[in-house]
This record gives structure tokens, C-alpha cells and sequence, in this order.
């Protein structure tokens, strides 16, 4: 069963990475919209029929829904430890993305100081110097990186625009360490192919990465809840614990989510 969020600021609610998290999601509240197709997508498979009509809401409408929300909990149990973007797809495809950062980031200051503001992307925006920069400005920019090579990531991400992976990598660079990356580690199979982003070669490939981007921090988990594809498998933390030992022994801050 996938899991879709019906609103425009939901929770908070627990999230294994970022604590007491109240949730944004800026895309529609019936399915999702993404440049990727992730087997492993909580939110379920991209809609075959694109032509229904989608309906983003609007910066002023955000405003309204985050304010009255921190106004509610700001100085209660609830009060939240990250405000996170996350959702139904990608949240950096709204066109108002930048400006609905600097919005968070003036209500954030106001109601919730201690609390961080965290964006969960796909990176496939980076490219507009707009969503570059909204995402410099935040504490939590997560980027994902799901495999050394090409040919994995479009198994495992199934994009459905194209990918320059040295471009990215170097759009990743230009933040300046100021970026967590993202991974995602699995084996399986889907449509005939095997999936697996654990081998020698992925690892080292996506190792290399990680040496060139220089993140303040590399976040490694397994799957948690309901998959789209259901053949695959699920990680150990003992596997998980192993990729990230390789990580640190290059001196990088790794955090496990098994
Ligand atoms: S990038 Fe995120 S939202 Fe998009 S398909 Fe992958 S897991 Fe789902």
C-alpha cells in the first residue's frame, strides 16, 4: 500500500532521520509527481495518465497553512525539530519553490527558532540557479545518490528525464560541503533486471563521490515501509554499518537507518 499526503502541512510526525518532523508537501494531495520513479517510492508508482490536471498550491496558500500550524504547536510537546519538504514527489518542481523556502525560513525564525528546515530531493533541479540557491540556504539540503553507476541508478531511480550523472556531481560539489547526501541501499530484481547498488563496483564508484562532493554528513538506509516492487530486499544494519565503516574511514560523518 503506498502512502500519499493528503496535506498541504501534515504532522508532525516521527521520522527515523530527523526527529519530530512537520511535514510539507507542496505537490497534489492524489498521487504523485516526481522526475523519478524510485522502486522503492513510499508514495507508489508515477500515474500512467499525466493528463489529469494537476493543481499546485500557491506560496500564499502555503504561508497561511504553515503560520496557522506553528502557531498551534510553537511552545508545545509538538513543536517540531525540522520542518521537512518531503510529500508526494519532488518538491523542488514547484515553481515557487524558492520563494516558499524564504517564506519558511521568515515563519521558522518567528514561531519554531531551534527548529531546522530539511529538504528530502532528488537533485534533478539543480540545475535552475533559483532551487540552487533556495537550497543553500537551508540547514538539512538532502540530495539523493542511489549508485556508482548510470546504469544502476536509471534500474533503481528510473528517471524520466535525463540524467548527466558528472554534471550532478559537480552541481553537488558546488555547495561546498553544505549538503547531505542520501543513499538508499538494496538488491532485488524488477522488470527482468537485477537490482543491487551493494556491489564492489557501485560502492566504489559511489564512494568516489562522496570524496569528490565532500558532504557534512552521508545518510545510508534500508527500505523501511510498503515498496512499489515488491521483490526486494531488505538490508542488515550489519550490511548497512559495513558500507558506512568504508565511508568513515575516509574521515566523512555517516549516519545508518536499518
Ligand atoms: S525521488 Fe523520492 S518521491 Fe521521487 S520517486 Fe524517488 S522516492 Fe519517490
Amino acid at each position: 500500500m503506498s502512502i500519499l499526503f493528503e496535506e498541504l502541512v501534515f504532522g508532525p510526525i516521527y521520522s527515523r532521520r530527523l526527529g519530530k518532523s512537520l511535514g510539507i508537501n507542496l505537490l497534489p494531495q492524489t498521487h504523485k509527481i516526481c522526475t523519478f520513479n524510485c522502486v522503492y517510492c513510499e508514495c507508489g508508482w508515477n500515474p500512467e495518465n499525466t493528463a489529469e490536471k494537476t493543481k499546485l498550491p500557491k506560496k500564499e496558500d502555503f504561508e497561511k497553512a504553515l503560520e496557522k500550524r506553528l502557531k498551534e504547536i510553537a511552545g508545545t510537546t509538538e513543536e517540531p525539530d525540522s520542518i521537512t519538504f518531503s510529500g508526494n514527489g519532488e518538491p523542488t518542481l514547484h515553481p515557487e519553490f524558492a520563494d516558499i523556502i524564504d517564506i519558511t525560513i521568515r515563519l521558522r525564525n518567528k514561531y519554531v527558532p531551534k527548529a531546522v528546515i530539511s529538504v528530502l530531493s532528488n537533485g534533478t533541479m539543480l540545475h535552475k540557479e533559483e532551487v540552487f540557491k533556495a537550497l543553500s540556504k537551508i540547514d538539512n539540503n538532502i540530495m539523493k545518490i542511489d549508485a556508482g553507476t548510470i546504469d544502476m541508478i536509471q534500474k533503481i531511480n528510473m528517471p524520466n528525464v535525463e540524467i548527466d550523472l558528472n554534471r550532478y556531481i559537480q552541481n553537488l560539489q558546488r555547495f561546498n560541503g553544505k549538503v547531505i547526501i542520501q543513499t538508499l541501499f538494496l538488491r532485488g530484481n524488477h522488470n527482468g533486471n537485477r537490482i543491487d547498488n551493494t556491489t564492489e563496483e557501485e560502492i566504489s564508484l559511489w564512494i568516489d563521490y562522496i570524496k569528490t562532493i565532500k558532504p557534512r554528513k552521508t545518510m545510508i538506509y534500508a527500505i523501511d515501509r510498503s515498496t512499489p516492487e515488491k521483490d526486494l530486499e531488505k538490508l542488515t544494519v550489519a550490511e548497512l554499518e559495513n558500507i558506512a565503516d568504508k565511508v568513515r574511514a575516509l574521515g566523512f560523518e555517516v549516519e545508518c537507518f536499518g
